[in-house]
């Protein structure tokens, strides 16, 4: 663990806001990855660099800008490819985030497949995108949202799915890993159970990414989703993977220029794969930065990443227990990915939050935009702590510290 703890400390030097003084004498202890992580410097000097060298419109040109940002951004899907273990670059479709590929599949896989009376499965502790999205195809062409129920210790109860299932199912769309109680699902069960059923299936991976190797082609999946932004990577990219033969099936999203072969008024035909599904001039340079984020996890390893985390994990739940009147939401320990959602006796969570970062301590509140999650816990909110590879234990002790003040405040 020392040599972990000494790797992981020149990762620590990549990110320059970690050197960052809040309010004049707190150093920073960066606990919101889950919202968004930071950005090494590789990431940003990528994208700087193709500003400042390459930048031109890409796909269109003949120019030697045009085709040297080309050259990068599908050189990007390739990493992007690799990364997740597809098959081919003809399944990975550049979108903005997990939100905006949710909405893909469900508007054009819910246009292509569903009619009234026809039911997703989702689960009870999905954000609030793969809720909505579904929500968005039920009021245009009444399909059915049927909700697998979870547990009180935040587990989805596996014993119900299997009866979810039913003649009129079209698809299953779940989360890899809830973004309130750490809950890793054990989706490769979830998908075989689908696929036993005839169905396709989407799963959530705005969480899992970050955090453990991804092999679509292993899991079986038919559609994943992941935001750049949750993994080091820069906003307003995200991917979504779709088995071609998905892909190929279902309508585009969005029409514009880029996803067209010919257009006349009279009959325009669509660009293949994934084009099709890329309407507009793309961020090609988030792309670069997606790619460069890729390669720096990859280049520290999944198997350092978890290690490091899981101590960090178990570490801070033990250390939060601590602490009296400290209520963690989710699974044990085992179970638990680099999420905590915890409350303190009846101190409000945006009390909590917001003392804890006048000493320097970022942490989220609220209701994490899953509000029917937070219906079934019983409760509003919380505070989340949430971990990525360059935070350490001692940030859990600052944590702990600040939580232990706050506490003697009220
Ligand atoms: N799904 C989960 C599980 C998430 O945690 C989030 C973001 O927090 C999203 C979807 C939406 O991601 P984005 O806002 O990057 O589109």
């Amino acid at each position: 663990m020392r040599r972990m703890q000494t790797l992981l400390k020149t990762y620590r030097d990549d990110f320059p806001i970690l050197q960052k003084v809040l309010y004049g004498k707190y150093p920073l202890v960066y606990l919101d990855n889950a919202a968004t992580t930071q950005k090494p410097r590789q990431v940003v000097e990528a994208m700087t660099e193709e500003y400042y060298n390459v930048n031109a419109n890409v796909h269109r040109g003949v120019h030697f800008l045009s085709q040297k940002a080309t050259e990068l951004h599908e050189a990007s899907r390739e990493t992007v490819c690799r990364f997740l273990g597809a098959r081919s670059t003809r399944e990975i479709v550049f979108t903005r985030g997990t939100t905006e590929s949710i909405n893909l599949v469900a508007s054009c896989f819910g246009q292509a497949f569903m009619k009234e009376g026809d039911e997703v499965i989702i689960s009870e502790m999905e954000h609030h995108s793969n809720i909505v999205s579904w929500q968005l195809v039920q009021a245009r062409q009444g399909i059915r949202i049927r909700v697998l129920p979870i547990t009180d210790d935040g587990r989805l109860r596996m014993e119900e799915y299997e009866k979810l299932f039913n003649e009129r199912t079209r698809i299953v769309s779940i989360t890899h890993i809830s973004n309130v109680l750490g809950t890793v699902n054990p989706v490769r069960d979830i998908i075989r159970i689908a696929h036993e059923h005839g169905v396709p299936i989407l799963i959530d991976g705005a969480q899992s990414t970050p955090h453990m190797p991804i092999d679509v082609q292993s899991l079986d999946c038919d559609f994943f989703a992941f935001s750049g932004h949750k993994i080091y990577g820069p906003t307003g990219i995200g991917v979504l993977y779709g088995k071609e033969e998905w892909l190929d099936r279902i309508p585009p999203y969005m029409g514009g220029g880029e996803m067209i072969k010919n257009v006349s008024f009279e009959k325009t035909t669509f660009n293949e794969l994934p084009y099709k599904f890329e309407a507009g001039t793309p961020d090609y340079v988030a792309s670069t930065g997606l790619a460069r984020a890729l390669e720096y996890v990859t280049s520290i390893g999944f198997d350092a990443i978890q290690a490091h985390e899981r101590d960090l994990t178990a570490y801070a739940i033990r250390r939060l227990m601590e602490v009296e009147g400290m209520k963690i939401y989710g699974p044990s320990i085992e179970e638990h990915d680099a999420v905590i959602s915890f409350q303190v006796g009846n101190i409000h969570h945006l009390d909590m939050g917001t003392l804890l970062d006048r000493l320097g301590i970022a942490v989220r509140t609220g209701h994490h935009c899953a509000e029917p999650l937070m219906r079934r816990l019983g409760i509003e909110g919380t505070c989340r702590a949430s971990f990525a590879l360059y935070n350490t234990r001692q940030d859990v002790d600052a944590l702990v510290a600040g939580i232990q003040r706050v506490r003697q405040m009220f």
